[in-house]
């Protein structure tokens, strides 16, 4: 790329030889006000704009995303925001890690133009008292074992898209779940963007990337490798045809009861639209599990598209 126009480390919108994309510096942006400047700035030379949600305690499955969105887009927004509406009493919300320096510095070796990153009062008021509510597709699997988590999730992609604006946003199929809610948000709610989901993220022994795998200990983190093996099984199952989902719930079930540490909390067969328990393996199917190993709970999950109805 030695056309490439560059001016000290901050690097022009396209080369004006080559054409290539090239990057700008990294901003922060801390408030809401200045990320929507910046953004309609890029609108204005008609970029596409990307948006990639997290929570921050950055890793390969959110990476995975910004590389998506830089992808597909010409503008990339990551926003990085421990939502407390997300979690619950009792829950990891005060010792979920913020490693902020380490996630810019990733962010921007990915290639990212702004990372958001809000405080909590720049996000709610003392009192927040307007919520966004999927009914329904949050009343299942993780729904009934958290509840007013996916009011927290839903009522913060819905701020954060609108002070965002992108055209398109990044989700991981990691979180099964909240990538079906958020779908059915902007489709009932008219919002113009698109969602896109990314395929999960494993290590080499087929753990689930996830910013709460830092709770494990090293014993604990082997018997997590169960929760991908009951996947597996299933998986297999379902290919050789049993269509009974009750009999692969107790095979995967068995297999998680293998690992000392593991307490189940759920394991369920659902359609993967709908998220309705399924009796009879047909059409697209979710099978998702979540499991506590000591402080983490972690979950995981497989489609399988029988291609049947
Ligand atoms: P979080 O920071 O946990 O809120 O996650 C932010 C986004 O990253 C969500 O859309 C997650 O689904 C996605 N994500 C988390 N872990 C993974 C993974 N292992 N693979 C792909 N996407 C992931």
């Amino acid at each position: 790329m030695d056309s490439c126009f560059r001016r000290n480390d901050t690097i022009v919108d396209g080369c004006e030889f080559c054409g290539e994309r090239v990057k700008t510096e990294m901003e922060v942006a801390e408030t809401i006000e200045s990320v929507r400047s910046l953004v309609k700035a890029a609108r204005s030379k008609g970029k596409r704009v990307g948006f990639v949600p997290t929570m921050g305690a950055l890793h390969i499955g959110h990476i995975s995303l910004i590389e998506a969105a830089v992808k597909e887009c010409d503008f990339v927004v990551v926003s990085i925001f421990v939502n407390p509406t997300q979690f619950g009493p009792g829950e990891d919300f005060e010792k979920y890690p913020r490693p902020l320096e380490a996630d810019l510095e990733i962010c921007k070796k990915a290639g990212v133009d702004v990372v958001f990153a809000p405080t909590p009062e720049q996000m709610y008021r003392a009192e927040n008292v307007t919520w966004v509510n999927v009914e329904k597709l949050t009343e299942t699997l993780c729904g009934r074992f958290r509840p007013g988590h996916f009011r927290g999730v839903t009522t913060i992609c819905a701020k954060l898209f609108n002070i965002v604006s992108p055209d398109v946003a990044f989700f991981g199929q990691k979180d099964a779940q909240q990538a079906v809610v958020i779908k059915r948000m902007v489709a009932d709610l008219n919002m113009p963007l698109e969602i896109v989901v990314c395929p999960t993220v494993r290590e080499n022994d087929g753990l689930a990337v996830s910013s709460r795998n830092k709770y494990l200990t090293k014993e604990q983190k082997k018997d997590a490798t169960c929760i991908c093996k009951s996947l597996q099984k299933c998986r297999e199952m379902i290919e050789a045809g049993t269509k009974d989902s009750e009999t692969i719930i107790v095979e995967m079930r068995k297999i998680l009861s293998r690992a000392p540490s593991v307490e189940i909390e759920y394991v369920s067969i659902v359609d993967a639209e709908s998220l309705q328990s399924l009796d009879k393996i047909i059409g697209k199917v979710l099978a998702a599990v979540a499991v506590r190993i000591g402080p983490a709970r972690l979950i995981d999950n497989i489609v399988v598209d029988t291609g049947k109805q």
